[in-house]
């Protein structure tokens, strides 16, 4: 039987016109604009296209973008006086430096300079520690996004054991703690691990977050299994062109798997619509308002 296929798409679709209500229901009854601060530095690729795209989702649901695009030779102390004066600014909710940054500049130091109420990567120290010790946080998106497809799709994740392959700040590590703070029974898998294919095969829930183009193959996941694929991998296909895939194979992983979540089309909606969800929460907690639920 082929997998239930867990479409991020759509969820991220239906999440959007959710949030886009909020964002109308805050603007009608308070007059309050929920605004999002993009800071890009320099010219990567892939960074700019993240970026564009984080733009135009969050003008279409009704927010404020601000995108700030600096130079590459950009200077610590001048892209640290723009975090300041961001956090100084009312109109201003989130705030996201895209990652990575050029390699004269210290990522800890640029993020940790972030509000910790502002920083709706929920990368900030304070956000990390928050998530950890099970408080209220700011959630990293794209771990926020996977835990939301496995809630829809399962209910209650309580007793399951999940293997997370990637130990990274942005993914695997606040991914393990969601997932733990949902009673999952949680293995953080990672290069030095031994034997990750048996490892793999105990998982009820697997959650791959490596890099590393279809590396998991269908027989390393038990029958029935849940597959979350984080990976975004560019390759080469036969006519000469390329395709974006995960970190499983996803043909002989959706043979064997209960639900998987595809590259494109799964994990990936999902972080951006999670980081408009972040901004709206940011803005009402700034303002002292209810939450959305
Ligand atoms: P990192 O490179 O920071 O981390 C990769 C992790 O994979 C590391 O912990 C590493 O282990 C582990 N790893 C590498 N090789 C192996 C191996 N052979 N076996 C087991 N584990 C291994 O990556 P990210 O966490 O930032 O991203 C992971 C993937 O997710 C990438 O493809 C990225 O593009 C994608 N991504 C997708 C997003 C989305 O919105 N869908 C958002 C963010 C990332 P070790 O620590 O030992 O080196």
């Amino acid at each position: 039987m082929k997998a239930h296929v867990l479409d991020g798409k759509a969820f991220a679709a239906k999440l959007r016109v959710t949030i886009a209500g909020h964002v109308a229901a805050l603007h009608q009854a308070q007059g309050i604009v929920p605004g999002l601060a993009v800071v890009l530095v320099g010219e990567d690729p892939a960074s700019q296209v993240y970026v564009r795209s984080k733009g135009k989702m969050t003008r279409e649901v009704g927010m404020q973008s601000f995108e700030h695009r600096l130079p590459d030779t950009t200077s610590e102390a001048d892209l640290l006086a723009l975090i300041a004066q961001l956090n100084a600014d009312p109109a201003v909710h989130g705030i996201l430096v895209q990652l990575p940054l050029p390699g004269h500049l210290n990522s800890d130091l640029v993020i940790n300079s972030i509000d910790p109420a502002k920083d709706v990567d929920g990368f900030h120290i304070s956000n990390v520690g928050l998530l950890g010790t099970g408080q209220k946080a700011m959630v990293p998106c794209t771990p926020l996004g996977c835990l939301m497809l496995l809630r829809d799709h399962h209910g209650s994740l309580a007793g399951k054991h999940a293997v997370v392959i990637g130990r990274s700040n942005i993914v695997g590590k606040p991914m393990a703690q969601l997932l733990l703070g949902d009673s999952c029974t949680v293995t953080i898998a990672h290069s030095r691990t031994a034997d990750l294919a048996a490892m793999v095969r105990q998982a009820d829930i697997v959650v791959a977050a490596v890099g590393r183009a279809q590396m998991v193959p269908g027989d390393w996941i038990k029958p029935g299994a849940t597959v979350v694929d984080v990976g975004i991998n560019r390759i080469a296909t036969d006519d000469g062109g390329t395709r974006l895939v995960g970190d499983v194979d996803y043909d002989s992983c959706a043979a064997v798997a209960g639900a998987i979540a595809p590259v494109p089309g799964g994990v990936g909606p999902m972080t951006i619509a999670c980081l408009l969800a972040n901004t709206v929460t940011a803005c009402c907690r700034a303002n002292g308002l209810a939450e959305p639920a």
